[in-house]
């Protein structure tokens, strides 16, 4: 006898920052038979995941793995691989995420420069051209790709052009556009990327895919000191998910892989390239401007700039209790949505349009069922 009950976790409909509601087939994959890690069934499978990853990052990069740990153990293994204490970085920050890859890097012992704008805006060519030029020094830059804390969606090629005229590495949080919006690693030429499962690939929170080009393998590989975290070490970390470039086969142990996750990965990258990855783009924006044509016919109105399809940020309505609201969505219509964060907290929403969530049913489903709580609450 215990005390406790069998685990019988409700069927929401998760549309907030994510994690996003995870399909069936995927919850079968992670339920298939844990192989060994180093079995060479399993090492066919982790190799197929690889390869799915560039396909679905639009890259040919040969150092593409899912890091195990979620989307900051990707942010946190970009940074420590490639900052030395002592190196000068930039970092833009309009929202949370930018001001936790700065804390990421000064923890890496970097001397952080920030292009800030207010959360929610943008991030213009000319002000990171005005930053690369006043630190000349500096080796990389980072930036956010979508911003799930306010909604921007930031344009990256034209300022990958520039970071690169100066000779610095261009390093890209991913985590809220992998598999949403249109992301292409090696057309835009980012050195360093990192995403995460449960948002657009929805699949449950554990793994953060990330790839590095040639040039960030580069900078790794002439590093003086080693990298201080031990478990995020990409050059031991390589050896076992690429073979470190010996014959294939020669994978070395580092820690045990998370089989399970894999499996969970594979089925969610097959499920994207299936649907196909520029269709899947076309069906997030399809369904966004069908959620936000029905939040405005509501009167409700998107925080200004908030154009991500992936993440709807919307203004709470003068005299509405923000909290209330998402309370009720939850209890009597089992529906999840975000709060606002930072200085939008208590007055917006987030709502995720993501992956497996990103359809015409959630999104009519969601609408009516605000409809009710703003008039009854
Ligand atoms: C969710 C998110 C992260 C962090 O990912 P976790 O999986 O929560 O660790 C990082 N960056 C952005 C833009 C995110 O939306």
């Amino acid at each position: 006898m215990t005390p406790y009950a069998s685990l019988d976790p409700r069927q929401r409909i998760l549309m907030g920052p994510g994690p996003s509601t995870v399909p069936n087939r995927i919850l079968r994959a992670l339920g298939s038979p844990t192989l060994g890690h180093l079995d060479p069934q399993y090492i066919g499978y982790m190799d197929e995941t690889c390869q799915m990853m560039r396909d679905v990052f639009g890259t040919t990069n040969p150092l593409t793995f899912p890091v195990s740990g979620t989307g900051m153990a990707g942010m946190e293994a970009v940074m420590v691989n490639l900052i030395e204490p002592g190196d000068e970085v930039i970092v833009c920050i309009n929202g949370v995420f930018g001001g936790r890859m700065k804390d990421n890097m000064q923890r890496c012992g970097a001397t952080v420069h920030t292009v800030e704008v207010p959360w929610g805006k943008t991030i213009s060519e000319e002000a990171i051209a005005e930053a690369v030029a006043k630190h000349p020094r500096a080796t990389m830059v980072g930036i956010v790709h979508a911003e799930t804390s306010t909604g921007a969606l930031q344009s990256l090629p034209e300022i990958s052009q520039v970071v690169h005229d100066a000779g610095m590495l261009f390093a890209v949080d991913a985590v809220t556009s992998m598999g949403g919006h249109e992301l292409k690693v090696d057309d835009w030429q980012i050195d360093a990327i990192y995403s995460g499962t449960q948002k657009c690939l929805s699949c449950p929170p554990g793994l953060s895919p990330v790839s590095f080009s040639p040039a960030a393998v580069e900078k790794m590989d002439a590093r003086k000191t080693p990298v201080q975290s031990w478990y995020l070490d990409v050059s031991m970390l390589r050896n076992y998910y690429t073979g470190g470039g010996a014959s294939s086969g020669a994978r070395a142990y580092h820690h045990t892989a998370p089989i399970n996750m894999i499996y969970a990965l594979r089925e969610a990258l097959m499920i994207v390239l299936e649907e196909g990855v520029d269709q899947r783009v076309a069906r997030h924006h399809a369904v966004h401007l069908e959620l936000r044509s029905g939040l405005e016919a509501m009167g409700l109105k998107y925080i200004p700039d908030c154009s991500l399809a992936t993440l709807n940020c919307v203004a709470t309505p003068q005299g509405v209790d923000e909290a209330a609201v998402r309370q009720r969505l939850l209890t009597e219509y089992d529906i999840e949505i975000g709060g606002g964060l930072g200085v939008f907290a208590g007055k917006a929403w987030r709502i995720g349009l993501m992956g497996f969530g990103a359809t015409k049913r959630n999104v009519q489903t969601l609408l009516a069922a605000l409809k009710d709580c703003l008039e009854t609450t």
